[in-house]
């Protein structure tokens, strides 16, 4: 297949987005906004750092590719309108895989009506996947990582953990000897971006957002640093699946705390608006557990009462015991 017809073949016969004036086909695509504020990230995928074809069928690096920006999206609550693929296509790749990635990402681009509108496609020594994601909001209504106050209820959405759970089981190839190893593979292949509970949100006038891409210990850190507070979180309280446990206590926390690319949602809100937010996570179905809360900036940071000793945790990589 060459480079047009490969084109044609990820072009969309019809699109989603009403918004859109020019998709696939010329040299830019165009799109017309005129109230809403415009979100938009990129992520960029590489062989052998970020995935494997080792481990992962063409079709869910593609599908987790998106997901990771979907997820960005809703981490701002923003709405998914569009995507463009930049890729590096080396010559060991067979065009089937290239196809399967496009498949994967167009399977959940269905799901949230999401357009392909345009990319870029080059070869090169190594598979390189990058994608851009546009979305919108509300005018204003942006989820900042510097919107927690002291006195808000942290919370997380779904349960932590299973990705890497996940990874390991694929990773380690011992997966007869654990229960539900399906059921954390398909986590970390086919993560689910909270779309649907970010949009949920638009009616609560501040909400801090922010995906778990790295865990939660930075993701914690990074609404702290941001909105100038310290948080407390509390590890029994901490949601996850109901066999995990069956994983060795040291993995189960480094997974949970430093694991990450579980992609669902870690928040703050007024404790006033709670109810109104487990309300939202029952109309979608979804768990969302509270775990922890905001304080004044005193002790600036993040810390873990786990076991009713009070650890501070730090980024990804760092973790001193207080
Ligand atoms: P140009 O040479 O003007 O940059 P290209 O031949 O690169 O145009 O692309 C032609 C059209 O196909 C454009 O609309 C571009 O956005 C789209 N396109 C190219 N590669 C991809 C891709 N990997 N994914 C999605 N759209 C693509
Ligand atoms: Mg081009």
């Amino acid at each position: 297949m060459d480079e047009f017809s490969f084109i044609q073949s990820i072009k969309q016969q019809t699109y989603h987005q009403t918004s859109l004036v020019k998709g696939i086909g010329d040299d830019a695509a165009v799109f017309r906004f005129s109230n809403e504020d415009i979100v938009t990230a990129v992520d960029t995928f590489v062989d052998g750092i970020h995935f494997s074809k080792a481990t992962m069928d063409p079709y869910y690096i593609g599908y987790r590719a998106l997901a990771a920006n979907l997820s960005d999206l809703a981490a701002m609550g923003a709405n998914p309108a569009f995507y463009l693929v930049s890729i590096v296509i080396p010559e060991n790749w067979l065009m089937e895989e290239i196809t399967a990635i496009f498949n994967g990402m167009k399977e959940l681009a269905t799901t949230y009506n999401t357009d392909i509108i345009g990319g870029d496609t080059v070869s090169g020594k190594e598979l390189c996947l990058s994608i851009t994601v546009i979305g919108y909001t509300k005018k204003g209504m942006a989820r900042y990582r510097s919107d927690a106050r002291p006195g808000d209820i942290m919370f997380v959405t779904g349960n932590v953990g299973d990705s890497q759970a996940g990874f390991h089981i694929l990773t380690e190839e011992a997966e007869a000897s654990y229960r539900n190893s399906d059921y954390f593979i398909k986590r970390h292949i086919m993560p689910s971006p909270r779309v649907e509970f970010a949009q949920g949100l638009s009616g609560i006038s501040r909400v801090a957002l922010n995906d778990i891409s790295d865990g939660i210990a930075s993701e914690a850190n990074e609404i702290a640093e941001a909105s100038h507070v310290t948080i407390y979180i509390d590890d029994s309280m901490v949601p996850v699946s109901s066999t995990y446990e069956q994983f060795p206590y040291e993995l189960q926390h480094k997974w949970k705390y430093y694991g990450g690319e579980d992609f669902e949602l870690i928040g703050t809100v007024s404790e006033d608006n709670w109810e109104e937010i487990m309300q939202i996570a029952t109309n979608l179905n979804l768990k969302v557990t509270k775990i922890g809360y905001v304080d004044t900036d005193k002790r600036a940071g993040v810390y873990l009462n786990r076991n009713n000793k009070i650890e501070k945790i730090l980024k990804k990589g760092y973790n001193h015991l207080r």
